[in-house]
């Protein structure tokens, strides 16, 4: 962690690049990162290929004053049109290890927080562990699930999480898990989630399976999976459901620019093709005003904005 001392001459990002060689992009469009397809670009990506680049990036925009974000596979992330000021970091899969630990009762899984969700499931099914059923069709990281305390009705990632890997500029160490509730993990600010152990228990693996394929058959048949989206908008307000809420404001199908409120299920919102964020923000604004309007309940964005918004 020397190196952020150093004085240097060039602007930040230069420095950023030559001490990080391959790792670091700059101007990066994001909308190709984000599930959404929507956005401008990263001023700086920065993608650490080891632990010790990671710790130098975070302790370089430290002593800098550079904000950091975290990107994960950008599957509940709204890019703002105008960019990313600061540096963006995308955690390749491979940065940290993964680790296996298996007892009579189950097993422990140790998994890289940018690997995908669909690993841990992979692992989970290997070792003939349950217990993870519910992540089983949900996009994204382990670091964005961690983050987002993803799940269904069936389930809560951090309801399976034992030990949390974090780093910050000042190096990489494990706690203990934060709290969390509904869509929302307490993590200590500035901190990047760089690992997360899970303890699955052994249990009746086919009955594990039929499980996920039951969800994975509803999701197809209920979500728009085939266009550009970020899966659900809104929270679900206490006793409501957001999708209900916003349909019967009389918006499933409605329209801005190229953004569409999903014909399927109005808690979602399409890409038809070349939408930007202020489309996406136009319609979501647009659902939180009708529904407050004539139902009373508040919306609460799901999604994370990330940049400048028009
Ligand atoms: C088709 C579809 C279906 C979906 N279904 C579900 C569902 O059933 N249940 C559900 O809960 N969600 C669902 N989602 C939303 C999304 O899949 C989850 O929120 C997922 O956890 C996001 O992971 P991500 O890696 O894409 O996170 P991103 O969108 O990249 O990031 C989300 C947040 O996590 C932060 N973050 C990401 N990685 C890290 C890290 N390593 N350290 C610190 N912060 C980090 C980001 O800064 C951001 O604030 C769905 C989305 C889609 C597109």
């Amino acid at each position: 962690m020397n190196a952020v001392a150093v004085i240097h001459p060039q602007p930040v990002e230069a420095w950023l690049e030559r001490l990080l060689p391959g790792e670091v992009k700059r101007d990066e469009p994001l909308a190709p990162w984000c599930t959404v397809r929507v956005g401008g670009s990263a001023d700086v990506l920065v993608r650490p290929q080891s632990p010790d680049t990671l710790v130098t990036a975070l302790g370089l925009a430290k002593a800098e004053g550079l904000p950091v974000w975290v990107l994960g596979l950008g599957a509940n992330t709204l890019v703002g049109d105008l960019g990313v000021r600061g540096l963006t970091l995308k955690l390749p899969a491979s940065t940290f290890r993964e680790e296996v630990a298996l007892d009579e009762g189950g097993g422990t899984l140790t998994v890289s927080a940018g690997a995908s969700i669909a690993r841990l499931v992979t692992l989970m099914k290997q070792h003939r562990l349950v217990g993870a059923e519910f992540l089983a069709g949900v996009p994204g990281t382990i670091g964005g699930a961690v983050t987002m305390n993803a799940g269904t009705k069936h389930g809560e990632c951090m309801s399976r999480v034992v030990a949390l890997e974090l780093a910050t500029a000042d190096g990489v160490g494990w706690v203990d898990p934060p709290t969390y509730r509904y869509r929302h993990t307490d993590l200590p600010a500035g901190a990047v989630v760089t690992r997360a152990r899970f303890r699955l228990p052994v249990g009746d693996v086919a009955a594990s399976q039929a499980a996920m394929d039951a969800d994975v058959g509803y999701r197809k048949r209920t979500q728009p999976l085939s266009q550009p989206n970020f899966g659900s908008v809104f929270t679900n307000p206490p006793g409501h459901h957001a999708g209900a809420l916003i349909e019967k404001a009389g918006l499933k199908g409605h329209t801005v620019g190229a953004a569409q409120i999903s014909t399927l299920h109005a808690n979602w919102i399409v890409n038809l093709g070349g939408a930007t964020a202020h489309d996406v923000t136009s319609l979501m604004a647009l659902a939180q005003a009708r529904v407050l309007e004539q139902q009373g309940v508040t919306l609460t964005p799901e999604v994370k904005r990330l940049g400048d918004f028009r």
